[in-house]
């Protein structure tokens, strides 16, 4: 914090929650000094964090004796008291501790105050903190956000205005003109990430307007690159953009429509499918009471891939600044240059995701508020190095407090260019090395990182911190090297130039090997190449039992590129065509001719082959705009599935003829997903005969159910009664029978679909289907696993839907197994008390252990 200095004068200045809390209105205050405004307008803030931040720039001018409040300075005589708590004064200062002093000058989410939080309540305080506007010194205060809610520290609380002060920014055309707001759906597939984020920027500073975008209670100034990228605003979500100013209207109607365009990324069309609601979890976590295994540490998995080789640590110890600075035209000057040499060297990037992330860097490097926050330091007195980096570490800082995995990732972009700024600043330019073939141990890297490592030949990656959908693991998956992230500090127990081995599939890594070991892993790896090498040799052969025995091997897939690629791994048809991805994200829903299409080019490319469609798998927790559906508490529990078809029949209706019309004259498949009972299944029929009467359509149809609750396996004998066939959808069987979220990767190591009640559950389903002569189908993740593939076959399914770059491997299985094994499977799955007990039983029966 910089000492001294007025606060500048503002014509709007946006001030922002200092601590995450329940907001309220000052009305609400139990404090009637407070709540009936003697003391100034604002908003109260019931505190849940233990750190006051700055709410906006300004000087401090007031610490109380009592150390439990502070007033800043904000310019234009504004003066806001923050109060930390009511009739805290008593308190004699006891729970607090001032971070700042009278005469700091601070920015926007700097810390001011330390309460103990527990101490205040333990005493009987209302945590209640009154953020006021105490000396209002001519401006007057706007209300920014309905203030009751839980908010962010960061988030945007009220806006302060000054009628005519000139200046670049302090237009008062910009400030005293009309206001214009749109809302629009986010189609951006990664969300509002560094590049779109940037071209919104430029676009919003070309009109004179003050622009505002916001989204789930946040909101930022649409001129800033970071401000924008701390939205975090992903796919589908809602953004309401605000603009004040004689061209609001324009500058509305120009930043939707860019963004409508995708503002330099590809939009979300039907063909770009969104995440499908709820993949199978695959994420592996540390465990929190150390590994199970001595010598297994347990990360994330970041980049797929497993490698064998020498533990090497690359430290990249951070520069921090020190020394003095020069006159602050020599410092900008310096700054600048810097600039220029880090931009050129982005913009050389020409290495496929290597120059995409350089171009989501280079568009945090355009933030022209970046830059001037660093200049501004800089004229308080601070080196070009200096000001950067606590520019960039404050940038930082705000993104990892939002507390959002994904945005917390983003923050490693800006420290990555906070430390190549500061080695181009400081002369101190180092690469992270490490010799070919190590695993690299890290406690965490940047992205440009990676280029060198991947240069030297580096086996693999492992590090302590990190996310699995960082830049960094982006970069390592691109270039084929293995990474596992988030280890923790037990990785840091791994000796320098010990044997490793690192499984960045499961995100483990396995050291302190006994002798050898480390032998028969190198060995395994070289065999499931080689084995893999076999199974893709052999992907095209019909497959069968050793025993004779036809099961088809079909692939889940979710748009025309993916059945193309099923079929070129020798899928023998769909059992799943998730079709959600043609639904979500959009404001309307497709019509019935642009699924028809779709339908026919995936239905096409398995030429005849059965093709499985499944009806919209939408909920309350997926956004579908044009439908009114409500935000519900359990939305998997709730209105999702086919209990949302039969709610808007025209939409399932539409999507049963789009569905036929692609068939044309192909037998026409047709499954809905979340059946739980014989009354939803019987107006699906009626539905479907409604269709067919209408459309006078000829070809056969076959229409069946997915197996997804508890319920329809215990009744799956009746609904295989009505239904032409049932499919097993074992990722959301699993999550209803054991209780479990399957997007809660706290429990995803429970997730097992051979815990002995689901197996129980698909022995229902399979009897079901037998008693009436159908097919049992598989489609959930079970399938793909072997031991899954060989009891859910020993079970009695014919047909199992997997992934498509598991159909090789699992045709080869398959083929290497007797009917009998597989029944003999299924008796031990089904009498283990645990799914580890089934899968230690299956890897004695079966030889295989993954
Ligand atoms: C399942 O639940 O197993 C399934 C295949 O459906 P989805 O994963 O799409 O929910
Ligand atoms: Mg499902």
């Amino acid at each position: 914090m910089a000492r001294g200095g007025s606060a500048a004068g503002f014509v709007r200045l946006r001030v922002h929650a200092p601590a995450k809390g329940w907001l309220l209105p000052l009305e609400a205050t139990p404090d009637p000094a407070f709540a009936g405004g003697a003391l100034g307008p604002g908003v109260t803030l019931e505190l849940l964090d233990d750190l006051i931040r700055a709410p906006c720039p300004g000087e401090v001018v007031a610490v109380a004796g009592e150390r439990h409040a502070i007033t800043l300075d904000c310019g234009n005589g504004a003066q806001i008291l923050i109060h930390c708590g009511i009739d805290t004064v008593s308190l004699k200062g006891e729970p607090f501790e001032p971070l700042v002093a009278v005469g700091d000058r601070v920015e926007t989410g700097d810390p001011l105050l330390r309460v103990d939080l527990e101490a205040l309540v333990a005493a009987g305080k209302s945590a209640a903190t009154p953020i006021v506007l105490v000396e209002a010194g001519g401006c007057s205060l706007s209300l920014r956000s309905d203030p009751d809610g839980l908010v962010e520290p960061g988030a945007e609380l009220f806006e302060l205005y000054r009628e005519g002060v000139g200046g670049a920014n302090c237009d008062p055309h910009v400030e005293n003109g009309p206001v214009a707001t749109r809302e629009v759906i986010l189609p951006l597939p990664h969300g509002l990430h560094a590049r779109p984020c940037a071209a919104i920027a430029a676009e919003a500073r070309r009109w004179r307007a003050t622009v505002t975008l916001r989204t789930d209670g946040r909101s930022a100034a649409a001129g800033s690159t970071v401000g924008l990228l701390k939205l975090g605003a992903t796919l589908g979500g809602r953004v309401e953009i605000e603009a004040r100013g004689e061209q609001a209207e324009a500058a509305v109607e120009a930043i939707a429509a860019l963004i409508g365009r995708g503002a330099g990324d590809e939009i979300v069309e039907p063909r770009a499918a969104p995440q499908a609601p709820g993949q199978p979890v695959v994420l592996r976590r540390a465990d929190p009471d150390g590994p199970a295994e001595p010598g297994l540490l347990s990360g994330v998995a970041a980049a797929p891939g497993k490698a064998i080789g020498s533990a090497y640590y690359v430290h990249r110890a951070r520069i921090e600044v020190t020394g003095n600075a020069e006159s602050p035209p020599a410092e900008k000057a310096r700054l600048r240059d810097a600039l220029s040499v880090l931009r050129a060297r982005l913009a050389d990037e020409d290495d496929g995701a290597g120059a995409a992330i350089a171009s989501a860097q280079l568009a945090i490097l355009e933030d022209e508020e970046l830059v001037a926050a660093a200049e501004a330091k800089i004229d308080a007195g601070g080196s070009a190095a200096g000001a950067w980096q606590a520019v960039m570490q404050r940038e930082a800082e705000a993104l990892r407090a939002l507390f959002d995995a994904r945005l917390a990732e983003r923050a490693d972009d800006l420290l990555d260019l906070e430390q190549r700024m500061l080695r181009i600043l400081l002369g101190r330019e180092s690469e992270a090395t490490a010799p070919a073939g190590a695993i690299v141990i890290a406690s965490d890297l940047y992205p440009s990182d990676l280029k060198p490592l991947r240069a030297a030949g580096v086996a693999g990656i492992a590090t302590v911190a990190g996310g699995p959908t960082s830049h960094l693991a982006i970069l390592a998956a691109s270039a084929d090297i293995p990474m596992a992230v988030a280890f923790g500090e037990p990785l840091c127990g791994v000796e320098e130039g010990e044997l490793v081995y690192l499984d960045g599939d499961a995100g483990t890594l396995r050291h302190a090997m006994a002798e050898g070991e480390a032998e028969e892993l190198r060995e395994h790896l070289v065999r499931r190449e080689a084995s893999y090498r076999a199974a893709l040799a052999t992907a095209q052969h019909e497959a069968r039992l050793a025993s004779g025995e036809r099961i088809e091997v079909f692939a889940n897939i979710g748009s025309v590129a993916d059945a193309e690629e099923a079929v070129r791994l020798g899928a023998e048809g769909s059992g799943l065509v998730r079709t959600e991805f043609l639904f979500l994200d959009r404001a309307e829903p497709p019509s019935e001719a642009e699924q028809a299409e779709i339908y026919a080019a995936i239905i096409e490319s398995f030429g005849d082959r059965p093709v499985i469609i499944r009806t919209l798998d939408i909920g309350a927790d997926k956004p579908a705009p044009y439908l009114p559906l409500a935000k519900e508490d359990n939305p998997a529990l709730g209105v999702r599935g086919i209990r949302v078809g039969l709610r808007y029949p025209e939409l399932l209706a539409g999507q049963m003829r789009a569905i036929l019309r692609g068939a044309g004259g192909r037998t026409a498949h047709i499954m809905a997903p979340m059946v739980s009972s014989a009354g939803e299944f019987a107006q699906l029929r009626a539905m479907l005969d409604r269709v067919l009467a209408e459309t006078g359509h000829a070809a056969p149809v076959r229409l069946g159910a997915m197996v997804e609750t508890p319920a329809s396996a215990l009744i799956a004998g009746t609904l295989a009664r009505e239904a032409d066939f049932l499919s097993v959808g074992t990722n959301d069987l699993t999550q209803y029978t054991l209780a479990a979220d399957r997007t809660n990767s706290d429990l995803a190591r429970d997730l097992d679909a051979l815990h002995p009640a689901v197996t129980r559950l698909v022995g229902i389903a399979a009897e079901g289907c037998r008693a009436h002569g159908r097919v049992l189908g598989i489609c959930g993740g079970a399938a793909g696993d072997p031991l899954g593939a060989a009891v859910l076959v020993g079970l009695g399914a014919r047909e199992l839907s997997v992934s498509a770059a598991r159909v090789p491997e699992i045709k080869q299985w398959l083929s290497a197994l007797t009917l009998e094994q597989c029944r003999a499977a299924a008796e031990a799955a089904l009498a283990a008390a645990s799914a580890e007990e089934a899968r230690g039983e299956l890897g004695k029966l079966l030889g295989r252990t993954e």
